[in-house]
């Protein structure tokens, strides 16, 4: 499956190594500005764009840059290892999510997928009313994740489940214990990570550039909107706001950006006032 366990810490101190420069740095460079220049020609020369094949398409970018790491030999991620699919969330970016519901709608049956769309509403309500810190804190399995312990939209998981490879399967059993209490190491194909990181800043940037939403969102809460929606897909790119109900996990662009504003221009200070003066 291979998804971050505590994704939170770990991004941080490879964003904190790649700003430091070196080898991490270069990778994390040479697939932003590859995977960049090759989905705006994607945007640029198609009106409408499919969600599963540009899914394919970022996953074969994926695969390149995955194959080139040096650390590939000593991986121990395997089917039906599924400890990782029990974490605190996944970010998605919208096209990854559109992605999973369209694999969902096509491939699976709908009295799966009615299950799985429980297990997702379920999800999003606990995560919804927990805090921030809570969210961080509490370990969750995925609500894709079936009974076996298989993802149920493999062929078209999110970036960041195809691009963490763990190199110790038992630091990673370890580590689903220690959720929420302590952080455990896991020792980690790195170079195949910042790769990911590097596709994911390219999705994001050429979605903000072709002025569509590029946030990043909890994955089980936007495969539920995108489930939601039909012609998920056609409204995103036409620039409709269909995630507004999914949780936001990172809020930097159009139309979450635009909300944030609105929410800024009445402050506690102005509210003060406000009720002074009423
Ligand atoms: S080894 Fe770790 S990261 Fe890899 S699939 Fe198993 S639990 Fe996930
Ligand atoms: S999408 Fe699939 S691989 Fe990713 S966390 Fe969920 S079940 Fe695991």
């Amino acid at each position: 499956m291979n998804a971050p366990l505590n994704p939170n810490l770990r991004s941080i101190r490879l964003h904190q190594e790649i700003l430091s420069g070196g080898k991490l740095r270069d990778v994390f460079h040479q697939s932003l500005s590859t995977t960049h220049a090759q989905l705006l020609k994607i945007f640029q020369s198609k009106k409408s764009v499919a969600a599963l094949d540009l899914v394919d398409s970022l996953r074969d970018f994926q695969v390149d840059i995955n194959s080139q790491s040096p650390e590939r030999q000593n991986r121990e991620c395997g089917a039906g290892c599924s400890a990782c699919c029990f974490t605190v969330a996944v970010d998605v970016t919208a096209i990854e999510a559109i992605a999973c519901a369209e694999y969902l709608s096509s491939y699976v049956c709908s009295e799966e997928v009615a299950i799985i769309k429980q297990r997702l509403e379920k999800l999003t309500q606990r995560r919804r009313s927990m805090t921030a810190k809570q969210r961080k804190e509490t370990k969750l399995r995925c609500g894709l994740l079936d009974d076996q312990g298989m993802c149920q939209i493999y062929p078209v998981r999110p970036l960041i489940c195809a691009g963490v490879f763990s190199l110790d399967q038992d630091a990673c059993n370890d580590a689903a214990e220690a959720v929420g209490k302590e952080e455990k190491f896991i020792p980690l194909d790195r170079p195949a990570k910042v790769g990911t990181m590097g596709i994911s800043a390219a999705l994001q940037q050429v979605l903000v550039k072709s002025k569509l939403d590029g946030n990043l969102y909890e994955l089980n809460s936007a495969v539920l909107c995108a489930l939601e929606t039909d012609n998920a897909m056609q409204r995103f790119l036409h620039g409709e706001d269909i995630f507004r109900d999914a949780i936001c996990t990172d809020a930097h662009s159009y139309p979450r950006k635009k909300k944030r504003a609105k929410l800024r221009r009445i402050s506690p200070a102005r509210i003060k006032n406000n009720e002074r003066s009423a």
